[in-house]
């Protein structure tokens, strides 16, 4: 069932090294997101444009191990989301709900300042913030996205079960039913005027 990734077997205790800052060096090389990568993610299509002419931020970067996708494995590495705004709407991942959508996941935050947007098929949403040191839980069913609201790189910790799967088509083409953006120099939280209930 295992799908048995090359490096190292998961059957043995290991270690690994995360980078805490910018520089510092990693076991493993991260998938990086840049803006051009989320085209009709961000609500304000004319400031998504205009940034992208002047250049192409990274927006987030994850390091991740290929866990194999097994029930009794644990899936663990590190998200950083960079400071910045597209419009008034802060920097965030695209969010995704689990495949396996009864799964739940840990974020727990070593750098920064930002918040867990939370929103299940049913309707429920929060918004939970996140300062160094403090931990969300995720529960299952919850789709999750990290949006930085502070002036430096926004990094958790995050470990969930490794068979869990990634679901980003749904957030894509739906979208989340809330926005964060910036009003007074403080984050709000609106309505997405593009989110689709019947969309799939
Ligand atoms: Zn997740």
């Amino acid at each position: 069932m295992a799908d048995k990734q090359p490096g190292w077997d998961w059957n043995i205790p290991f270690t690994r090294n995360f980078p805490l800052s910018d520089g510092m060096s990693a076991d493993q090389a991260s998938t990086k997101r840049y803006l051009s990568a989320m085209r009709g993610m961000f609500s304000d299509e004319g400031a998504f444009n205009a940034v992208l002419e002047e250049e192409n931020p990274l927006v987030y970067e994850f390091y991740e191990l290929g866990a194999p996708a097994d029930a009794g494995d644990l899936a663990f590495g590190t998200s950083i989301t960079y400071p910045g705004k597209v419009g008034k709407e802060y920097f965030m991942t695209k969010g995704h709900f689990h495949t396996i959508l009864e799964t739940a996941e840990v974020y727990w935050c070593i750098r920064g300042k930002g918040l867990m947007l939370l929103e299940n098929p049913e309707g429920d949403w929060r918004i939970e913030e996140l300062v160094p040191g403090r931990a969300v839980y995720v529960p299952k069913r919850y789709a999750h996205r990290s949006i930085n609201v502070g002036t430096e790189p926004f990094a958790t910790f995050f470990v969930f079960r490794a068979d869990a799967g990634h679901d980003y088509g749904t957030i894509e083409t739906k979208g989340y039913r809330k926005l964060v953006v910036e009003r007074n120099g403080k984050p709000v939280v609106i309505d997405n005027p593009k989110w689709r209930e019947d969309a799939r």
